[in-house]
């Protein structure tokens, strides 16, 4: 059952990191109307079951104004909020106050601070450090995002025996990750990816709407058009085993999304996720309508 609704209020961002599962970046399209906002939370919360909603991008502090009257909104709606943010605003905990004092007021109830190598390198005193001493001030729930590179690591079975290398750290292998972090890792046989390993398809507790109206399950990977169709009909009419990409995926994973269409593919892969992207991203002319929009898959729209 949806209880959650994450905006991608932009697609742009002030960095381009690695990692990034939507590819966002400086010059990547795509911002939210405060109306359409507006109009798909008025739809949500006749839905009843929706109760929260979030605001990410890209880098959604880009579009201040907007975020906080999206904010404002949705406490008028009564939703629980929170934001997600690579904080590059807060450049002093006195300044981060500045950003933060207004959107308390707008509602904000809770803040995911990106803190990690592919934002910050090495650097210790980081911007989100401020944003979490400020909001530690000013009383509002935060937490930091860190995802770590990916780094090979031994793997023993449970009598100590050494079995074949593995991935470790938390990258996920979609989008800008999958051109830029894979390189040297150990694959595993195509044929052993066989379910979806982080995402609930057949009944999503929460999606994530881009400035398109795309509904996205997984990045890129769209149920339908809130600008078609609201919301609520379209979880209602939703049928996983009838849609192109998830039916599959639901019956065999990535390893049987592969068979269905007979798409060539490598004999190994880091991960379920890093097959399953690449899998569709050679399947994007063919349903563009499920896999949108182009810019996840590293490719103009
Ligand atoms: S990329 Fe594919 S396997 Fe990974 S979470 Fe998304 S739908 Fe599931």
């Amino acid at each position: 059952m949806l209880n959650g609704v994450h905006f991608l209020l932009t697609y742009q961002c002030n960095f381009g990191c690695d990692h990034c599962f939507l590819y966002c970046g400086p010059g990547t399209e795509g911002v939210f109307t405060f109306d359409r906002l507006e109009e798909i939370m008025m739809d949500a919360k006749a839905m009843r079951s929706v109760d929260n909603i979030y605001f990410e991008g890209g880098e959604p502090f880009l579009y201040y104004p907007l975020l906080k009257a999206g904010l404002e909104a949705a406490q008028d709606f009564g939703f629980e909020t929170g934001v997600v943010t690579n904080s590059y605003w807060a450049t002093s905990v006195k300044d981060a106050k500045l950003w933060l004092e207004p959107l308390k007021k707008a509602g904000l109830s809770y803040i995911g601070l990106s803190d990690d190598p592919f934002h910050y390198g090495d650097q210790t005193d980081t911007p989100p450090k401020n944003a979490h001493r400020a909001c530690q001030e000013l009383g509002i729930n935060c937490d930091y995002f860190c995802i770590d590179k990916p780094k090979v690591e031994s793997a023993t079975d449970r009598y100590g025996e050494k079995g074949e290398p593995i991935v470790g750290g938390s990258t996920v292998f979609k989008g800008r990750a999958v051109e830029k972090l894979v390189q040297g890792l150990p694959m595993k046989d195509w044929q052993g990816l066989t379910s979806c390993t982080r995402e609930i398809l057949d009944d999503p507790n929460r999606v994530h709407i881009d400035p398109f109206g795309n509904v996205h399950v997984c990045q890129g990977l769209v149920i339908g058009n809130v600008f078609e169709q609201p919301l609520s009909k379209l979880m209602k009419s939703f049928n996983p085993e009838a849609h192109p990409i998830i039916g599959p995926l639901m019956k065999g994973g990535p390893a049987q999304l592969a068979r269905e269409y007979s798409i060539p593919h490598q004999e190994r892969y880091v991960d379920e996720c890093h097959f399953c992207y690449t899998l569709r991203k050679s399947l994007l002319d063919e349903f563009p309508q499920f896999l949108s929009p182009r810019q996840v898959y590293g490719l103009p729209n």
